[in-house]
């Protein structure tokens, strides 16, 4: 099969291209880096199938980063039959960087000026065939977002791959010209492929080249020592740069035509950037996005109205909307949807009973209640998650994300917290998995391991079920109006991000010192997220959610209902026996370890409840859910609200709950994700160790300080304490040094 390769600046719509020409899903992202690997797909609208790569953003051909160590060893060693260089079109020379990089090597390439959609808005004009005379290279213009373009741009790239293509360099206008022809020639002699790419390498004293050619290097020095005390230093590969940027500035620039001439025009999209990025209320305004995000997701009370329409208008009551659409007051899009799942599962499920009427009551047990009732705890709470999913997508499609990471890097790089590293953490709100494969594109190791280490804090889809499930009980135990889940889920949601924050910090002072690397990004104008795309991202994320139900979590909730319905003498055991259960005994011996963080022995009957999820939860967050939903039902408790409070939770112990589960050992696989970017096992042990004291110094706090305030104090001195001793020894540390 042919194979074409996609190469381009970070942020230039590669994988935005990748998906509209092989219909996959890949992660778009607004930032670099969210490619990190390859990922292969198949064109299909062209005379033959072809292999499509998207390959990781990159600005240079030299080995600095990772990403382009991967994409310059595959476009040399791979050999793919095209290269489709894609070039973001309103940054048209400084993409163009690259192109001059990539055409040395002897492979078809093919320009796609992606953006036009956004060049066009502007007024800007780029004239693409006087750009196809002058690189020598096809140029097609595209909208990757928008899909245009792409099928002329594919069917462009076919008729190059079946031509060969010899490496071209445009370092033949300035001083080293002699140098590379002649490192050309002597490579071509001893039969080394793509010499061009090669000679400009050596020329620069790239170091994966110089360790490759060793013999050549001589020539090089030759070259230095004879010409040193002309016009240029020996910096060559600065010389190399220059180069390749004046001969850009003096060929392919005249090819745009921009409607402003002014240099600096101020565009809608950096208006908005004034107040959105701005140094003191950026970060507020976030806040309050995110706040409008949960309440537009968890409230009850959507318009804080409290009663739905004033007497005597038209009333939902005692229809089958008052429980829909809101009792209290109206609910938000995500409760209502919620609701309406609801009598859906309650249907199924009253259906089935119906039918199992007559069945023997272990079979009745196991599929209503224990099945049944655990899958439909958690799938409950999709319509939620798919909303909260849908909002955060938006601000991460529209470029708002991206800012969100300056915003951060501003504000803690001195605590030696870096932007860029807030990237993947900010994936991990959708799952950790990917997010922790993204650090690999942070360049320092200490800061990778630090942000691997609370990725799971940002807490994920998967986690979303036990924050909205507690959130509902402590919201109908308590004498709380209704309407204040989103206020807790927020809390939460701010609690999980502020100990990331924090043991980064702490991380970065003590066992993790590093260097905080410069973060450089290109942002992307706003735009408008593509309906399409979002759908297709939610239809992806509920398929996810779906199959895991039916897959591990039905598997777990099966065991958990046969464990915790026999006893150890496997005898059946009723509803009221449970507590003698297989699983009752066990969590049991583990449930005292829980009493600092309130949900321990301090608790009556079911007690054991808790400490059996938050062990299951260890498989998948979801079962954390899905457990005490099919424990309920077992129990004959409407839902989970009344299992807890027969335990008679406290409310702090509930809101520790939450925590202890967001903070501690992520899922398995989650778990299995962190250890394979750790090649250390001794640090991958320090993790667990890590999540497990975490979870129980931030929960024990929730439980203690919100049991008795005054324990407040200690907390705080005792932190200060530990700030001050970190800090007297940096500085004893630093005096050494
Ligand atoms: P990658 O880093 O090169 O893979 O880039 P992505 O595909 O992740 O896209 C980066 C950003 O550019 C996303 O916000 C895309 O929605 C946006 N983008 C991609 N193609 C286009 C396009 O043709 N027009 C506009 N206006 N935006 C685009
Ligand atoms: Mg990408």
């Amino acid at each position: 099969m042919l194979k074409f390769a996609l190469a381009g600046n970070p942020n230039c719509g590669k994988t935005t291209l990748f998906n509209g020409l092989t219909g996959s899903t890949a992660h778009v992202g607004n930032w670099p880096g969210v490619t990190v690997d390859k990922r292969e797909g198949v064109y299909k609208k062209c005379e033959e199938p072809i292999a499509v790569v998207d390959l990781p953003g990159i600005y240079s051909l030299s080995p600095y980063t990772q990403e382009e160590v991967i994409a310059r060893n595959y476009i040399l060693d791979e050999k793919p039959d095209c290269v489709i260089n894609i070039i973001d079109a309103t940054n048209l020379e400084r993409n163009l960087y690259l192109t001059t990089q990539i055409m040395e090597i002897d492979v078809p390439v093919v320009l796609a000026l992606n953006m036009m959609d956004a060049v066009e808005k502007r007024g800007d004009k780029i004239d693409s065939k006087e750009l196809e005379k002058r690189l020598g290279l096809p140029v097609v213009k595209i909208s990757a977002l928008k899909g245009e373009g792409l099928d002329k741009l594919m069917s462009v790239a076919y008729e190059a791959s079946k031509v060969e293509r010899k490496g071209r360099t445009v370092l033949d206008e300035t001083a080293l010209k002699h140098l590379v022809s002649d490192l050309t020639i002597a490579l071509s002699g001893q039969g080394v492929e793509n010499p061009v790419f090669h000679a400009v390498k050596l020329a620069e004293l790239d170091d994966l080249e110089v360790l490759m050619h060793k013999d050549t290097v001589s020539m090089v020095d030759a070259f230095k020592k004879s010409n040193l005390d002309e016009t240029f230093g020996d910096d060559f590969e600065a010389l190399v740069a220059d180069g390749r940027y004046k001969y850009i500035t003096k060929y392919f620039s005249p090819t745009l035509k921009r409607k402003n001439k002014e240099k600096f025009v101020v565009t809608p999209s950096d208006k908005a950037d004034k107040v959105l990025t701005h140094k003191i209320w950026g970060l507020p305004i976030f806040l309050v996005i995110l706040f409008a995000i949960f309440h537009l997701t968890f409230s009850e009370n959507l318009f804080f109205l409290g009663g739905l329409l004033p007497e005597g208008y038209v009333t939902l009551e005692g229809t089958v909307f008052e429980g829909v659409f809101g009792e209290g007051g109206i609910n938000s899009p995500g409760v209502s949807l919620m609701n309406l799942m609801g009598l859906l599962t309650d249907t199924i499920s009253g259906l089935v009973s119906g039918w199992l009427s007559s069945a023997a009551p272990w079979v009745s047990g196991l599929i209503c209640d224990g099945i049944l009732g655990g899958i439909f705890a958690v799938l409950g709470f999709l319509p939620q998650i798919l909303v909260l999913f849908l909002f955060f997508s938006i601000l991460e499609d529209s470029g708002y994300m991206a800012r969100i990471a300056f915003i951060l890097d501003r504000a803690l790089r001195k605590f030696g917290l870096s932007g860029r590293a807030f990237l993947p953490m900010i994936m991990g709100f959708g799952c950790s998995v990917p997010a922790m494969i993204n650090t690999r594109t942070l360049a320092d190791e200490k800061e990778k391991l630090a942000t691997i280490r609370v990725i799971p804090f940002f807490s994920c889809g998967a986690k979303l079920p036990i924050l909205t499930a507690v959130a509902g009980v402590i919201v109908s135990k308590g004498n709380l109006t209704a309407g204040y889940a989103d206020v807790i889920t927020y809390s939460m949601y701010l609690v999980g991000i502020l100990t990331a924050l924090i043991s980064v910090i702490l991380m970065r002072k003590t066992t993790q010192r590093g260097e905080t690397p410069p973060f450089i990004m290109e942002l992307p104008a706003y735009h408008a997220p593509q309906f399409k795309n979002l759908m297709v991202l939610l239809w992806e994320k509920a398929k996810h959610f779906v199959q895991k139900a039916f897959t591990i979590i039905l598997a777990s909730t099966i065991v958990v209902w046969v464990a915790s319905h026999f006893s150890f003498t496997w005898q059946y055991l009723d509803e009221e026996q449970m507590s003698q259960s297989i699983l009752a005994g066990l969590s049991g011996l583990i449930q005292p370890l829980f009493t600092p963080l309130g949900f321990g022995s301090q608790l009556s009957t079911h007690g054991w409840v808790f400490a059996l999820a938050a062990i299951t939860g260890l498989i998948a967050k979801e079962n954390v859910v899905a457990t005490l939903g099919s424990l309920a039902v077992g129990l004959s408790f409407s839902g989970i609200d009344g299992l807890f409070i027969s335990t008679q939770i406290s409310t702090p112990a509930l809101l520790a709950f939450i925590a202890f589960n967001m903070t501690t050992i992520p899922c398995f696989a989650a778990v299995s994700a962190a250890k394979g970017e750790m090649p250390d096992k001794k640090k991958f042990k320090w993790t667990l160790v890590f999540w497990i004291a975490t979870s129980f110094i931030v929960s024990s706090s929730i439980y203690l300080i919100g049991t008795w305030w005054w324990t407040t104090f200690i907390y705080v001195a005792v932190f200060v304490l530990a700030c001050l001793l970190i800090k007297v020894v940096n500085k004893r540390r630093e005096k050494e040094a």
